[in-house]
């Protein structure tokens, strides 16, 4: 996708730069930040808001319930990303899908701020599709931003971009976070939908610092291609639509059919992928090994994402219910603690970003099988804290524990995101053949989709497990797959030939 965007050449000599880099990183850069500043309002309150206003039961049942369909959702919208990268590389080329998704992620906030709860499920669909197309395509543009640049310096625009999405992920829980749980849930919902308007009203105002950069598909379908693709989806979609139409008319639906039915899909949806890569005729036989590399790298990072995206959910819960969140007699609101990672980020990244380059001058830089190993065993070891801050909070006499947990758990965590995601990002261009670029990104964010759609079933295991029991095992799994990552580090070197 990426390597496809740019017919001309954005931010050329003599034009006006943004912080050293191509102008139309402005126009990204902001755009990026809105979107990211509507999602992240929004996932912020969305367990409480389920659990508090939403779903029936007793207390315990309602916040499983509430982290599972949180999962699921995640799970969707970051599956959509595969598709939304298809019609950006054969049909509208990334310019029109990001345009097109922000608007649709508009009115999807829109729809959840009307004080309904029969609309809210609707209003999560528009979401999940707008950010299917925008995601993937707004990274892949800033890939084109700098195409024939040194990688260094694309290395530095995402960094950059990095920052853009946090500084929108940071302040959305302070403010959609503070209306919805403290004024009304819609009211939330209805300021996240006002932030991704201004995402939409920069990107167009900014279109014209972006040169040719996503303008035309990269390889636009046949109308026989087209027309198959329109046959697959209809009949794939009749079939989902009437499945779930049988069950409830049968009366047996259960959430639990669409948290399953998506678990497999996590699985099964990567697996045909690389499979169908592999077979590829256009698949070289020199760029074999490095799409077996990528698989290590993508199995690794589902694990890290599962662990990482229970931030919004069962840390949240405990954020909420056994954490002293009081500071001079006030008790400030648990999605807060959503900005905490994000903060964090935008503090950390340029300077894991000098870090690196200062190793890399010494000799010294960890490969990216090393960086991915490290990410393993922090975000192992975040989950080691919570499970000591589980126990804590049941040995304490309130129930409750101080937020210094929280914050030592998320500062660990996002020590393992800056080993791992930047360079994830990073690693899957360089790994990728120029035929398949846009492909290994959307399976890059894939890995995400699949962390969180098994999310569905392991998060479940936390109330019966308990705190301590639940979190000290996934430390020990993702130990574990840190430690065979770097006993495998020199076998995955290997496979990446060329690609640092
Ligand atoms: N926090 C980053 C973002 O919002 C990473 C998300 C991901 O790849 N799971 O883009």
């Amino acid at each position: 996708m990426a390597s496809s965007l740019t017919k001309g050449s954005a931010g050329t000599a003599g034009e006006k730069t943004f912080f050293g880099h191509p102008r139309g990183m402005a126009t990204l850069f902001m755009t990026e930040m809105w979107e990211r500043f509507s999602w992240y309002g929004m996932r912020a309150i969305l367990t409480l808001y389920l659990t508090a206003a939403v779903l029936d039961g007793p207390l315990e049942e309602r916040e499983a319930l509430a982290a599972s369909i949180y999962g699921v959702y995640n799970a969707v919208v970051y599956m959509a990303a595969m598709p939304g990268g298809w019609v950006a590389d054969r049909l509208w080329g990334a310019r029109k899908s990001v345009l097109v998704g922000g608007i649709v992620i508009a009115l999807g906030h829109f729809t959840l701020a009307l004080p309904s709860d029969a609309t809210f499920f609707v209003g999560l669909l528009l979401i999940a599709v707008g950010t299917g197309l925008l995601k993937p395509n707004i990274s892949a543009m800033v890939g084109g931003l700098y195409e024939g640049q040194p990688s260094a310096r694309r290395d530095a625009g995402f960094t950059l971009f990095y920052m853009a999405i946090n500084i929108g992920g940071m302040v959305a829980p302070l403010v959609v976070g503070y209306l919805g749980e403290s004024v009304n849930w819609h009211l939330g919902f209805g300021v996240a939908g006002v932030g991704m308007t201004f995402a939409v009203i920069q990107y167009v105002l900014g279109a014209r610092h972006l040169g040719d950069v996503g303008k035309e598909p990269a390889k636009p379908a046949s109308p026989e291609e087209k027309r198959s693709m329109l046959r697959k989806v209809a009949l794939w979609t009749g079939l989902a639509v009437v499945a779930l139409l049988a069950d409830v008319v049968l009366g047996t639906y259960h959430i639990d059919h669409i948290v399953n039915l998506l678990a497999v899909l996590g699985i099964v949806v990567p697996i045909l992928y690389f499979v169908t890569m592999f077979r590829s005729p256009e698949l070289a036989s020199e760029d074999r090994p490095k799409i077996k590399a990528f698989a290590w790298f993508f199995s690794t990072a589902v694990l890290f994402w599962l662990i990482y995206d229970q931030s919004g959910s069962l840390l949240t819960l405990f954020a909420d219910q056994k954490t002293d969140r009081m500071i001079l007699g006030w008790e400030f609101p648990a999605s807060w603690y959503q900005s905490v990672n994000p903060a964090m980020v935008i503090v950390l990244a340029p300077i894991f970003a000098a870090l690196w380059v200062m190793l890399a001058k010494r000799n010294r830089e960890p490969s990216t099988p090393m960086k991915f190993a490290l990410a393993m065993l922090l975000i192992g070891g975040s989950f080691a804290l919570m499970g000591l801050a589980g126990a804590a909070a049941a040995n304490s006499s309130t129930g409750k524990v101080t937020v210094f947990w929280l914050l030592g758990v998320y500062l660990v965590q996002t020590i393992g995101e800056m080993c791992l995601s930047p360079v994830g990002l990073s690693v899957s261009t360089k790994l990728a053949p120029k035929l398949f670029v846009g492909q290994i990104m959307g399976l890059w964010f894939l890995a995400t989709a699949t962390g969180n759609a098994l999310n569905g079933w392991v998060t479940k295991l936390n109330a019966p497990l308990g705190d301590a029991v639940y979190y000290t095992m996934l430390a020990i799994i993702a130990a574990a797959a840190g430690v065979a990552f770097m006993v495998a580090g020199k076998k995955i070197r290997a496979l990446m030939g060329d690609v640092k």
